[in-house]
């Protein structure tokens, strides 16, 4: 079933994208989901009953914040406030409670935009190898595209869907995620070696830092 809605999102991202064409996915989905977060949920029980019980992370803390709803965040900080205090009740008072109570802690520490993202990405990543296998172009966009690090990992984790061309899925994403590592080394060396004095004058292409951290941490960073 979700095989067909989700492809359309998957060819038109591997045609249009340059950098990894499944960060592309997640920030679209991400971007939506922090709406919802800013807008329609912050009053829907069921949505706050999940954000008090897990709030939200480093990241989309900050990015809840430089929306434009600064009343409903506080609303749900609030009550996020509220659900911790509840969980520390009955105060430790030995070693064993107050590991209890870091366990119990560490439960209700998490994200629940993460979670959000992570039922329909770790789907997509399944209808990626799917293609693979199904659609005769997609092969070749597949090979041509510049995953990141993250989600080369999660489309190996996904290799087993790709059916009777795992084999294939898997030979093609390691060689192309090889090429992407090899040139990524070569830009840098080239970058470290404008600051060797033999090579005074040189001036380093200031692109390749981002360039690296897009692959390797799948985070655009500003010039
Ligand atoms: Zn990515
Ligand atoms: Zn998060």
């Amino acid at each position: 079933m979700h095989y067909h809605i989700q492809t359309a999102p998957i060819w038109d991202a591997y045609k249009t994208e340059t950098d990894c064409p499944l960060c592309k996915i997640y920030a679209d989905r991400e971007k939506r989901v922090i709406g919802q977060y800013l807008n329609e949920n912050v009053m829907d029980p069921d949505f706050r009953v999940r954000s008090n019980r897990v709030g939200f992370c480093k990241t989309h803390i900050k990015a809840l914040y430089s929306g434009q709803n600064k009343l409903g965040l506080a609303l749900q900080l609030e009550t996020r406030a509220d659900a911790l205090d509840k969980l520390l009740s009955k105060p430790p008072a030995d070693k064993k409670s107050a590991k209890k109570t870091a366990e119990l802690l560490y439960k209700h520490y998490g994200c629940v935009v993460c979670d959000a993202l992570e039922e329909p990405m770790s789907r997509y990543f399944i209808t990626v190898a799917e293609m693979f296998e199904n659609e005769p172009d997609f092969p070749e966009l597949f090979g041509a595209a510049h995953h990141c690090i993250e989600h080369s990992i999660r489309l190996y984790d996904a290799a087993q869907y790709a059916g009777k061309s795992v084999n294939t899925f898997c030979a093609t994403l390691t060689s192309s995620l090889k090429r992407d590592l090899r040139s990524t080394e070569k830009s840098l060396r080239s970058f470290a070696d404008c600051f060797d004095f033999k090579n005074a004058g040189t001036r380093p292409d200031p692109q390749v830092i981002p360039d690296a951290v897009k692959l390797l941490n799948g985070i655009k960073v500003e010039l």
